[in-house]
């Protein structure tokens, strides 16, 4: 395979965010209605040989990295071997870097599995300590579970372990710094993450966010943060605490944009190629690869996504429209 996935402007692609299901054991408010989810269905999804095609063909083309992600990436039956056989690809630069985005509640019995496949690291997504406050966030008692994930995947030996928290004002804004704590004292990696208008019920609300100008200072109040910038392409921007071991972050995509170092494409569980969260076109690899397609026409279909990609995610220009699929359908 030749060719790059280079866009108009430049960037090269190295990060590959696949969604392995749009399915979730959690109805978190800011991504996901509690009911009425019209799912794929499984003719729909990519098989697992279908994705591990389209993997190999990406990493032809300069990927490097794939983070598996969804809706809950546990809850695909044959995950642990879905993870081996990505693993077990080789790239022109060594194995392919295999990370996963987790809402931690089968981690438990999942993560030392799935470290023995190859995984190499795991981000959980933590919003709150309290039980009463889970169930109202995520519409379900799972809190016990997640916590149980989070030390089953420290057990495991994953390094760096990172947690994201997205912060709602009115609701879990007052936690910042005791989800600080918590991570400091297991040796966690924090990162707030700006909330970004890809929930499925069309709400969010600028005003409503909490930003991260807000978090840093709040932060500041506590602890000495030593500012570290952005490691590479990575969206978040870091800070060491002074007298610990750890690094908080935040990603604010919305008031500090990074789209000009972004190395990252998407692909869904349905096998479309999306260039940016926030794109409106998808590249139909499914269809393509189900009418037969040999793998250079599928290459060259995704180095025709890339080079489509804008310049930015346009969240501040006032014609900006919310893309139709929900995050938890793209891939966070
Ligand atoms: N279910 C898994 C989880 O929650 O980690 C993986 C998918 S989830 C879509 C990935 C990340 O996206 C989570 O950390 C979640 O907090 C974040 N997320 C979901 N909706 C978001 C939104 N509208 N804006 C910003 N982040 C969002
Ligand atoms: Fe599910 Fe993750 Fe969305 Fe929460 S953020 S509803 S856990 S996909």
């Amino acid at each position: 395979m030749t060719g790059e996935l280079v866009d108009g402007w430049g960037r090269t692609h190295r990060d590959l965010r696949i969604s392995l299901t749009d399915r979730c054991s959690l109805r978190c408010t800011y991504c996901m209605p509690a009911d009425g989810v019209p799912w794929l269905s499984t003719s729909e999804m990519l098989t697992t040989d279908e994705l591990l095609r389209l993997v190999r063909i990406a990493t032809g083309l300069g990927i490097r990295e794939v983070r598996l992600t969804g809706g809950e990436p546990l809850l695909r039956p044959d995950i642990v071997d879905t993870v081996a056989r990505i693993a077990d690809i080789d790239t022109a630069d060594g194995p392919l870097d295999v990370s996963l985005t987790t809402n931690g509640l089968r981690l438990a019995g999942l993560a030392a599995p799935l470290r023995d496949a190859g995984l190499a690291r795991v981000n959980i997504s933590l919003d709150t300590l309290r039980r009463t406050r889970f169930i109202e966030l995520t519409r379900r008692d799972k809190l016990a579970e997640v916590l149980a994930g989070i030390e089953a995947a420290c057990a495991a030996g994953y390094a760096p372990i990172k947690l994201n928290t997205l912060l709602m004002r009115g609701v879990n804004e007052d936690e910042v710094v005791d989800l600080v704590d918590f991570a400091i004292d297991r040796g966690l990696q924090l990162r707030f993450i700006e909330h970004m208008p890809l929930d499925a019920g069309h709400t969010w609300n600028r005003s409503q966010m909490v930003t991260a100008e807000e978090i840093l200072t709040t932060l500041s109040a506590r602890f000495d943060l030593v500012p570290q910038g952005h490691d590479g392409a990575a969206p978040a921007e870091t800070f060491a605490i002074s007298g610990t071991d750890a690094t908080v972050g935040v990603i604010a995509s919305v008031t500090r944009p990074f789209c000009g170092a972004c190395d990252r494409v998407r692909l869904t569980s349905d096998g479309q190629l999306r260039n940016c969260l926030f794109a409106h076109e998808e590249s139909d690899l499914r269809s393509l690869m189900r009418s037969g397609a040999d793998d250079a026409r599928l290459a060259q279909a995704m180095i025709a996504c890339i080079a489509r990609k804008r310049p930015g995610h346009g969240i501040d220009d006032p014609a900006f429209v919310q893309p139709r699929r929900p995050m938890s359908a793209i891939g966070g």
